[in-house]
């Protein structure tokens, strides 16, 4: 186990520094034309993968740095540049995560690099778990995958909604409903491999914020995808259903299922794109109180002005530290026991978005045009209460970790 310190290492720093310049020289001068063409920024991630950031070598690299702060560290710097264009950078590390929690080593090594592509001929992947009517409510999800025995095969039907790359991946992680009866526990999740025949894009979103990151309905008509794309394989998903069945009899001891398992992954992870997008609009939001004078002095010699400074400041500080140490104990395989990783999320996601509120009304009239980029963040800050579980399921998360009883 790594030693506790506060302190990044000088590999960390080197990292934190050189992706720092990417998002302040390539990223952020792009967020605001990409944003209004709401459209994926292709160029952008081309040269992210030019440089190496957006490739599997990186991200294996963050994701295995002992401390654990690896991947926060780069989604804090990744999203300061801007969320849009950022999320179309590691948007396809949620279906990778997808892989990593329940696939065998033989899928990792085959599916995650068709995920990436290479520099020459990027590719995304998606991973899609939400439907039009199984949202929060996961266990209500209907799609279904039947399995073929005759051909080895599984049959997936079912529609698929807000999928971050939908449609436009070349690698779809799918999870489905094996077994009706087991509700979540009965779920398990699926590559579908470039070019199969019955998935195609439903609708792509117009959204509010992350404009630059496609979102969209991805529709399963009779996909069919040989038996060795059910992540994990059939013989440990044989074993996981009997014993959630045997479970289930006995009046139902908690299953952790296919997507479960991928979000308690990826929490700190938004968290740390949420204290990103925070902090860069407490970084305007500081330049512009120092400078703009009214009644003849900067306005942050206002106490009222500089007290919102404060609490920001103190907020987005406050929130790293608990993405901090959900990221050290996952990689540490120290068990969230208060549900530490939805806490670090939770906190996170609010910061951003009352910190990016803050800003707008520090720049007055300014923040509220396009011609400043708070306004921007604020709507993309929206994003971080909702996806990978919202506040409220956070909440939910955190009172039934600690109290041992399913409030509802
Ligand atoms: C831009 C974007 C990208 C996304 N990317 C992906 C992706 O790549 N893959 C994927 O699978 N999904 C993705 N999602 C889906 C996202 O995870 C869901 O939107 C989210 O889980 C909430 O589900 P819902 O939208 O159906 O809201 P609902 O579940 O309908 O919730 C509506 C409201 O009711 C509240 N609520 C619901 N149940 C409870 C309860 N028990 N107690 C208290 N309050 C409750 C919620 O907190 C919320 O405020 C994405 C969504 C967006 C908007």
């Amino acid at each position: 186990m790594a030693e506790f310190t506060m302190e990044l290492n000088d590999e960390q720093k080197e990292v934190r520094d050189w992706l720092h310049g990417f998002a302040a020289d390539v990223i952020r001068p792009a967020a605001a034309e990409w944003d209004e063409r709401e459209e994926t920024p292709w160029p952008v991630i081309q040269e992210a993968a030019k440089v190496g950031i957006y490739s599997l070598d990186f991200y294996a690299q963050q994701y295995f740095d002992p401390t654990g702060l690896g991947i926060p560290m780069a989604m804090e710097e990744l999203f300061w540049g801007d969320a849009g264009i950022a999320l179309s950078i590691v948007g396809t590390g949620l279906a990778a995560v997808g892989v990593l929690a329940n696939g065998t080593e033989e899928q990792i090594g085959t599916w995650i690099p068709q995920m990436y592509g290479d520099a020459n001929d990027v590719k995304v992947a998606a991973f899609c778990s939400s439907e039009p009517d199984a949202g929060s409510d996961v266990a209500s999800m209907r799609t279904r995958a039947v399995y073929d025995e005759a051909k080895d095969e599984w049959v997936i039907n079912g529609t698929k909604t807000w999928a971050t790359n939908g449609g436009i991946a070349n690698v779809h992680v799918v999870v489905a409903v094996v077994d009706p009866e087991l509700g979540s526990k009965g779920h398990a999740s699926f590559i579908v491999p470039p070019g199969t025949e019955g998935l195609s894009q439903g609708q792509k979103f117009k959204k509010h914020g992350i404009r630059a990151s496609h979102t969209a309905e991805v529709i399963l008509d009779n996909v069919r995808v040989p038996g060795s794309c059910l992540l994990g394989g059939k013989e440990k998903l044989d074993e996981r259903l009997a014993r959630a069945r045997e479970k289930a009899k006995q009046g139902g001891e908690r299953v952790k299922n296919a997507a479960m398992a991928t979000f308690e992954a990826s929490r700190p992870a938004v968290g740390a794109m949420a204290v990103g997008t925070a902090r860069a609009a407490y970084e305007v939001a500081l330049d512009y109180a120092k400078t703009r004078e009214q009644f003849g002095r900067p306005i942050i010699d206002n106490q009222g002005v500089a007290f919102q400074i404060a609490d920001m400041r103190t907020s987005i500080d406050a929130a790293r530290l608990l993405v901090w140490r959900a990221s050290w104990m996952a990689v540490n395989g120290k068990p969230f026991t208060a549900a530490e990783g939805s806490m670090s999320k939770l906190f996170a996601s609010e910061t951003a978005k009352n910190v990016t509120a803050q800003a707008i009304q520090i720049l007055g009239g300014n923040g509220y045009t396009r011609e400043y980029p708070v306004e921007r963040m604020h709507r993309d800050a929206a994003i971080y209460t909702i996806f990978e579980g919202t506040s409220e399921i956070q909440r939910l998360v955190i009172a039934r970790t600690l109290s041992g009883t399913p409030i509802r």
